[in-house]
């Protein structure tokens, strides 16, 4: 049996483990105002590993979704106890950042203190905010008041219904593409910049602004076969970027394989792209990996029930519980063999993108 005690079951016992194993080198940004559900205070953590003006970095970071940040502070703790550091060459480093969303992280839900899904914050919102109207058309049917099997059964047969009608792409683009229009609905990007957003952005120019060559991993769950990892490369194809991936990762870094969706979403303001548009003068290479839980169904209904337990579960606490413990185990799976193939898996990929940067 593996060791698994890289898993914590609470953002500050997840926090603990990732500094000690980082220890000294972390740099802190603590969010002002909001805290965890015990009053634990909230905190982007940054440790650099190797110089802090190499010029190859490998950055890798969890928690953009929240809860999803469990299995991606267990795969980055696991890498430096593994002696990470010293498999490192010279001239490289390795900057991991830790719970991208720290309040989605803390309180076990995906998304930030204001309902917002932090992959689809990263816009100017100097500009007019974007449009989705097959959202627009989809919210009343996916923010129901009741939660039980049959009004859930109902859903689904609405939903495929509007996605027969529309097809599987404009399906997927209505539905987690991104919504700026519903601050109580699903993938719900905001009005406003997020505070993870700035701190992140700071982070980065912080610790990276130096580097001419640059990797991101953004650490997932929920998307592809259980007990899988799969990447999602949003590099154009055939362009360095996407290139560098396959290199990298191999073809599966680049061809979807194993996605559960039938077509990917058009996905506005995720933090990989916002990543590479921070670091205008290097070269850089960012990518998802999603470690898979839960066929897209399971999925998509986690993510309605996320949105019940923030708009309605008060009024409902015992039915709560019930569904905040399903929906944990949709994006956080406590089975033993799910652990296990994340940290496995997690240590080779991460291994593969310092080999990788260090040789391009
Ligand atoms: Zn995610």
């Amino acid at each position: 049996m593996a060791d698994l005690s890289a898993f914590s079951e609470s953002y500050a016992e997840a926090r603990a483990k990732f500094l000690e194993a980082a220890a000294p080198a972390v740099a802190h940004y603590r969010h002002p105002q909001a805290n965890g559900p015990s009053g634990e205070k909230l905190f982007l953590d940054v440790a650099v590993i190797g110089p802090a003006d190499a010029p190859r970095v490998l950055a890798a970071g969890c928690g953009t979704h929240g809860i999803e940040g469990y299995s991606g502070s267990a795969a980055l703790t696991h890498w430096l106890r593994s002696g990470g550091a010293q498999r490192m060459p010279r001239d490289a480093a390795v900057v991991l950042f830790h719970a991208h969303n720290p309040w989605g992280f803390a309180h076990k839900t995906r998304t930030t203190e204001e309902n917002v899904d932090l992959n689809r914050n990263f816009i100017d919102f100097s500009r007019p905010l974007p449009v989705n109207r097959g959202y627009d058309e989809l919210h009343g049917m996916v923010t129901p008041e009741t939660w039980n099997e049959a009004t859930i059964r109902n859903i689904f047969k609405e939903l495929d219904a509007f996605r027969q009608r529309v097809g599987e792409k404009a399906f997927s683009d209505a539905f987690n593409g991104g919504q700026y229009a519903h601050a109580d609905g699903i993938y719900y990007g905001g009005e406003r910049a997020q505070w993870a957003n700035g701190a992140f952005r700071r982070a980065v120019r912080e610790h990276l602004g130096r580097a001419r060559h640059v990797a991101f991993i953004d650490l997932h769950t929920g998307i592809g076969p259980r007990y899988e990892h799969v990447y999602l490369c949003f590099h154009p194809q055939g362009s360095p970027g996407y290139e560098r991936a396959r290199a990298w990762w191999g073809e599966r870094a680049v061809n979807r394989a194993g996605v559960t969706h039938k077509a990917l979403a058009a996905y506005s303001g995720t933090i990989i792209d916002a990543f590479s548009a921070m670091l205008p003068e290097a070269e850089t290479t960012a990518i998802v990996v999603e470690f898979g839980t839960l066929p897209r169904e399971g999925v998509q209904r986690a993510g309605m029930a996320q949105r019940w337990l923030r708009f309605e579960g008060a009024k409902h606490p015992e039915l709560a519980n019930q569904v905040q413990r399903e929906y944990e185990e949709a994006f956080y799976p406590s089975e033993p063999r799910w652990r296990e193939c994340v940290l496995a898996q997690s240590l080779e990929f991460l291994d593969r993108g310092v080999a990788g940067i260090s040789y391009v």
